[in-house]
């Protein structure tokens, strides 16, 4: 493909990019398409002589689209939003174009230190204290495990480091049953073992019960266990729990935790400075991971982690062999040692190009908007006698259940309910997921999309009733 191929190809595409976002609403939301039906539609080898672009994009509109499940569909309500923007597309455009591999100041030094920028304004707009660094990551699970190894390597001196596993006393990580399943899965990565990773239990919100948690530390000190980290969840995946973080960051002072924040969704709910009640305590956190690319309107991947002190990160993480001795020297920042991977993408651009196109008003504007939805769906839920709230919605996810009278038994109540949600999603109309909360089959709506307005919401909420109500009980 020559430059001028290019260029006509890329006009084009931009106008298929602008149909696409101005006509989302014609198409079903979740992918309509069973197992297989894809993969048999491509071809079983690759090309030998070359395709025309027409050819291709033909074949991506007529094969792999109609297998997308559409994200950014304003009736998109399930799991966490991945929310973008126009913006954000553009700089993923110049990124892409650009192609640069951004893995150390010298490589990039503009995207290593508009990064250091962002990050400060991100910070400024969470409202995170000023010491707080950022470095942005691929995943809030890289980030975990980031903050795992840290926390690992503070608590033995970095012997482990240097000597490995060996020797050292079991080392215990704390979190909630309703925490991330990454947590867990950083345990493993981090050599810890499942067994030293401790399920605390929840309250009735779904919060870490602490008293539990002090509970836990106490036995596993007293059986020669070592404790190192707790992951508090902000905004739990499943309900949107929100763990106690003052009484947390007391207990992880007291028995000298690493205290890291799990805060990939609800983070970006902090633009609001009325729901900083969500971090009191942050002055006795250590690291803290929020996605931008849930719920700031930013393309996935980008994803901030914030630390209190670099030096344990980088002590823990940095290696430097002779091919990556770059220029700059301690006067420059290479953000390969922040994280698992050499290579890095330039994403501090898309997030240069939203916060600038739409400024901290705009952005809390959007994300309030979401949080009213939600919180207006969570009073009509709450007012019909045949649905029940599961858990409380302190942002902008609502649990809840059908419950008609005339089922009895518990098993058939969560087959009620999951019939619902496999009804909706096969229409295509709305995308909703589920959870389970106390062992009970519960459906989640999910408000997020950039697009996602009143009617959308008001749409979805006629649709689970009539559907919830048109459901013959067998009783
Ligand atoms: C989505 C989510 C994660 C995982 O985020 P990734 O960026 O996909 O790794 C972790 N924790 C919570 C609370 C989440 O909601």
């Amino acid at each position: 493909m020559d430059i001028e191929k290019f260029r006509q190809n890329a006009h084009e595409l931009v106008d298929w990019m602008a149909d696409y976002l101005r006509d989302l609403e014609e198409y079903p939301v979740r992918a309509q398409v069973s197992p297989g039906e894809i993969l048999k539609q491509l071809a079983s080898n690759p090309p030998s002589r070359s395709d025309s672009f027409e050819e291709i994009f033909d074949d991506f509109q007529k094969i792999v689209l109609p297998g997308m499940t559409h994200w950014q569909h304003p009736s998109f309500f399930a799991y966490f939003p991945a929310n973008s923007s126009p913006p954000s597309v553009l700089a993923e455009m110049v990124t892409a174009t650009i192609g640069a591999q951004c893995m150390s100041w010298e490589t990039s030094p503009a995207a290593a230190e508009l990064e250091q920028r962002m990050m400060e304004w991100l910070r400024e707009i969470i409202g995170l204290p000023s010491e707080f660094q950022g470095v942005i990551q691929d995943s809030a699970s890289s980030a975990t495990l980031c903050a795992i190894l840290s926390a690992r390597e503070v608590a033995t001196d970095w012997r482990v480091n240097r000597a490995g596993l060996s020797g050292e006393p079991d080392m215990v990580v704390y979190g909630s049953t309703e925490c991330h399943s990454s947590v867990e899965k950083n345990v493993k990565i981090a050599g810890l073992g499942k067994k030293n990773f401790r399920k605390i239990q929840v309250t009735d919100t779904f919060a870490i019960d602490t008293r539990a948690l002090v509970d836990a530390i106490e036995r596993d000190k007293a059986e020669g266990r070592l404790p190192i980290c707790m992951v508090a969840a902000l905004g739990s995946t499943s309900s949107s729990a929100i763990d106690p973080l003052l009484d947390i960051a007391d207990i992880c002072k007291r028995y000298r935790l690493w205290l890291h924040v799990d805060a990939a969704w609800a983070g970006s709910a902090l633009v609001d400075p009325e729901l900083r009640w969500m971090i009191d305590g942050i002055e006795g956190v250590d690291s803290f991971v929020f996605n931008p690319h849930k719920w700031l309107f930013t393309n996935f991947d980008c994803s901030a982690y914030f630390v209190r002190s670099p030096d344990a990160l980088l002590k823990t993480l940095s290696i430097l062999p002779e091919y990556l001795k770059s220029e700059g020297g301690e006067a420059v920042r290479n953000y390969r040692d922040w994280g698992v991977p050499l290579g890095r993408r330039f994403r501090a651009l898309k997030l240069w190009f939203v916060l600038r196109s739409y400024g901290i008003e705009q952005l809390r504007k959007m994300i309030r908007t979401h949080i009213d939805y939600a919180q207006e769906l969570a009073l009509e839920i709450g007012a019909e006698r045949d649905f029940e709230l599961l858990a409380p919605t302190p942002l902008a996810l609502v649990c809840f259940r059908y419950r008609p009278t005339k089922v009895a038994s518990p098993v058939e109540l969560d087959s009620v309910n999951e019939r619902i949600v496999k009804e909706i999603n096969d229409s295509g109309a709305a995308y909703l997921t589920h959870t389970k909360l106390n062992g009970a089959y519960a459906i989640r709506i999910s408000i997020g999309q950039a697009g996602t307005k009143q009617h959308h919401v008001k749409n979805l909420w006629s649709r689970v009733k009539q559907t919830a109500r048109g459901i013959r009980l067998v009783v």
